[in-house]
């Protein structure tokens, strides 16, 4: 078999424990056979943001920008913990909301179905999106702790030094006081990519916050949302027969448990973290779940959206054999080849990519799975391997198809 040429590289972003490892073996035996693979590489595990005092992570982000796809490998949000483990230098801010704060953009989750997984909520047919805002609320927050007597207030000062002043709370105890912030920019940019993407896919749109309570600040989300829908996207959505619909969020949420499925859901920040692992969960397991965040400008970063599974890497480093679930970290790179055999008019890499997609559905539909679809699959005659042996797996069935 020749190998594919790329022409731009992709931006590689390698990450922490087992993850790391499985990103390893997947290019090993699923990429590098098959493809000569250029890549721009950025080591953001902990030891090398440490070494670098976080510039690896800045760097990476701004690569991304330059070269327009990037594929990340889950890493290590540092706690006190692992400021221990890893004789950190500070605590680190965590890479990807680093990575979203210099990208911009709207985080798109959307679950990975395979045959014969129980469903944990039978009335979805179809996959529900989520479309997760990436900047802001609180994961650019500042935060204090405000002691007892302490008076907490907001102040904002214009342009001209003019100031507003609001008072938050007069402590008689000790307590805890946060200030978040969004941009209209950035909001009108998580719009414009939710209403393209649905767009894009042919799904209605869902959106969804609480501006009953925040009166100003979500209310801020749901008015550009319905001034961005009314002037640029009603005649495109009534043309391709879709619909924005604007409910609360929590609402939403209870529509969303009782729907078939099939659309898109955008959220907050907050909103998207939680609901996508509530939505992964509920079509089978956090790992069959495809992450990527979409910049205003068009650039394109693909993850996994579980983390580095710290607990089975500790059994890897006892010597244990592990069963992690490669798939999310699988089409994190199917995804991003796609994108540059798009972007670059090399029709072979988006072969490859379905091909490698429809081999690693094919072994799980043979009965051949990671502990964790094990666990919830209907399949009586299924088997648990090891994640080295489920790759081997996939890339053997890649080849059958490919003769
Ligand atoms: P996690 O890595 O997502 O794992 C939590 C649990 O979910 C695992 O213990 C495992 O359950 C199950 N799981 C997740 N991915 C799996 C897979 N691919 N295959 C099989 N099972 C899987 O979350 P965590 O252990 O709370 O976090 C570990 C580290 O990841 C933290 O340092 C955190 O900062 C980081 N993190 C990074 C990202 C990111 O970079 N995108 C996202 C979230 C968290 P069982 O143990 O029951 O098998
Ligand atoms: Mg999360």
């Amino acid at each position: 078999m020749t190998k594919i040429e790329m022409k731009t590289p992709l931006v590689e972003m390698d990450g922490d424990e087992m993850t790391r490892v499985i990103w390893q073996l997947v290019k090993d035996e699923l990429i590098c056979p098959y493809i000569n693979l250029k890549t721009e590489y950025y080591d953001l595990g902990l030891e090398s943001r440490d070494a670098t005092d976080d510039h690896v992570t800045y760097d990476a982000a701004n690569a991304a920008r330059r070269l327009g796809v990037a594929v990340k490998c889950a890493t290590i949000t540092p706690n006190n913990e692992r400021m221990t483990e890893y004789h950190l230098k500070r605590l680190y801010p965590s890479p990807n909301t680093t990575i979203r704060a210099v990208i911009d953009g709207t985080v798109f989750r959307a679950p990975i179905i395979a045959p014969q997984m129980k469903r944990y909520i039978p009335t979805w047919k179809k996959p529900i999106v989520i479309a997760r805002h990436a900047y802001g609320d609180i994961y650019k927050n500042v935060e204090a702790y405000v002691p007892a007597g302490g008076k907490a207030e907001l102040l904002i000062t214009d342009e001209d030094g003019n100031e507003t002043k609001r008072l938050i709370h007069e402590f008689s105890g000790g307590g805890i006081v946060q200030g978040i912030h969004n941009t209209d920019a950035s909001i009108e940019g998580f719009a414009r990519a939710c209403f393209e993407y649905s767009l894009g896919a042919g799904l209605d749109l869902w959106f969804g916050v609480k501006d009953t309570i925040s009166k100003t600040y979500d209310r801020r989300f749901r008015d550009i949302f319905e001034k961005i829908y009314n002037t640029e996207y009603k005649q495109r959505f009534e043309s391709a027969g879709i619909e924005y619909f604007y409910t609360l969020i929590d609402d939403a949420a209870a529509r969303v448990v009782r729907s078939e499925g099939g659309f898109v859901w955008a959220v907050k920040n907050y909103d998207g973290d939680v609901m996508s692992d509530m939505l992964a969960s509920a079509y089978g397991c956090l790992s069959m779940m495809t992450s990527v965040l979409v910049s205003p400008d068009g650039v394109y970063e693909y993850e996994a959206a579980h983390g580095t599974v710290q607990r089975h890497y500790y059994k890897y480093l006892n010597g244990e054999a592990t069963s992690t679930n490669p798939t999310a970290t699988i089409f994190a790179w199917t995804g991003a080849m796609r994108r540059r055999g798009e972007l670059d008019g090399i029709p072979a890499l988006k072969a490859w990519a379905d091909g490698i997609e429809a081999a690693l559905l094919k072994t799980i539909e043979d009965g051949v799975m990671t502990g964790d679809l094990y666990a919830v699959t209907e399949n009586p005659s299924a088997q648990r391997v090891t994640t080295e042996e489920f790759i081997r797996s996939v890339r053997g069935r890649y080849e059958t198809a490919a003769q």
